[in-house]
């Protein structure tokens, strides 16, 4: 099919009601050619029985099982760079948005995705569906729908998965006396982000911001042993903020244990955001536990800090003075 008349026919939505019958096949195929088949090894796993290519997808349903659901929408130049590939594209925008799941415990099952873009470019939408293709490989999902539309580049991944009933992590069951944790090295992220902007290359260090990992299996392993979860998205004291805000809680956190990339632990690295590792709440008595989960999962997790019943959060340093505190990213 020539290019134009592709681009004819990603017309928004709305009027896609407008599209003779012919100009409607030609969408079909373009759906047909790039997103019908990715990770379609994993339908049957996951109980889908009808997925992209019919007017909705069909999933069989479970009583011991509670289904999660959480949507993202990544936007050129706010949530990723124009200069990332498209693969990098795609793979982090669903990352970004499996990563909740992460924080609820779940396990993945199917996504789906809203793409916007302003051209049909055949070679970006091949460089998509492979950063597509390896994300679900890696967790084992397959894309069941979505929709394609025409306007400024923009992605948005919505994910599902399941918990058994009543184990979800939540944000809001964290305890005054509780450890916060984190998992991982805060920073990283932000430091392969800086990189990238100077070198445009893909090394160790820019993979950290260009294909993170959601922490999914440190996410199941939680289950029962963290009492509140998040994933560090925007920055970690606001991340950890949001957790005392939902459970109605204040916390005290010290810098000198915040594991970052080097020895320096400025506000700006920690408070970064897009490292997606997970912040969460536990007693105590769970550090041991936790530590064989640290080794099981070869990832670093360490405490933080302390859940107090005075709502404020508040940031010690090396000395034990209070630090002010700016919030870290701020969406609007
Ligand atoms: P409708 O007009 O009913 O909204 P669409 O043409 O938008 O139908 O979509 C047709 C089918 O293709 C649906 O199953 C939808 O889920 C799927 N689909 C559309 N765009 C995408 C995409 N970017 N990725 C995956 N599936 C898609
Ligand atoms: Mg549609």
């Amino acid at each position: 099919m020539a290019e134009w008349e592709l681009l004819d026919y990603l017309s928004p939505s709305l009027s896609n009601k407008d599209l003779s019958k012919d100009k409607a096949l030609d969408e079909f195929l373009l759906i047909q050619k790039y997103f019908s088949n990715i990770g379609s090894a994993f339908l049957a796993e996951h109980n889908v029985v009808n997925s992209v290519g019919d007017d909705a997808s069909v999933i069989s349903s479970n009583h011991n099982t509670q289904q999660i659901n959480s949507l993202d929408t990544s936007i050129e130049g706010v949530h990723f760079l124009s200069s990332m590939s498209s693969e990098d594209i795609a793979y982090r925008s669903c990352v970004v948005a499996l990563s909740d799941l992460a924080a609820c415990g779940a396990r993945p099952k199917w996504y789906s995705i809203a793409l916007t873009i302003p051209e049909v470019d055949e070679h970006w939408l091949r460089g998509f569906a492979t950063g597509l293709q390896t994300f679900s490989d890696e967790y084992r999902i397959p894309l069941i729908g979505g929709d394609t539309t025409k306007g400024t580049l923009s992605i948005t991944v919505q994910v599902m998965g399941e918990v058994n009933t009543g184990k979800a992590i939540l944000r809001s069951n964290a305890k005054a006396g509780q450890l916060v944790f984190v998992s991982g090295v805060i920073g990283k992220a932000f430091l392969g982000l800086n990189e990238f902007k100077k070198t445009f290359s893909s090394n160790q260090n820019t993979l950290s911001y260009l294909r993170p990992e959601a922490k999914i299996k440190l996410g199941l392993e939680l289950v029962g042993i963290a009492s509140a979860a998040i994933d560090i998205s925007d920055g970690l004291l606001q991340d950890v903020n949001l957790i005392c805000q939902s459970s109605n809680l204040g916390a005290e956190i010290f810098l000198d244990k915040i594991p970052t990339p080097s020895t320096e632990k400025t506000l700006q690295l920690i408070n970064s955001g897009d490292d997606y590792e997970l912040c969460f709440t536990a007693d105590e008595n769970k550090h041991e536990q936790l530590m064989k989960v640290s080794k099981k999962l070869d990832i670093p997790i360490t405490a933080i800090g302390r859940i107090m019943s005075s709502k404020e959060l508040v940031l010690y340093d090396s000395t034990n003075t209070r630090i002010e505190l700016n919030s870290g990213y701020k969406h609007f």
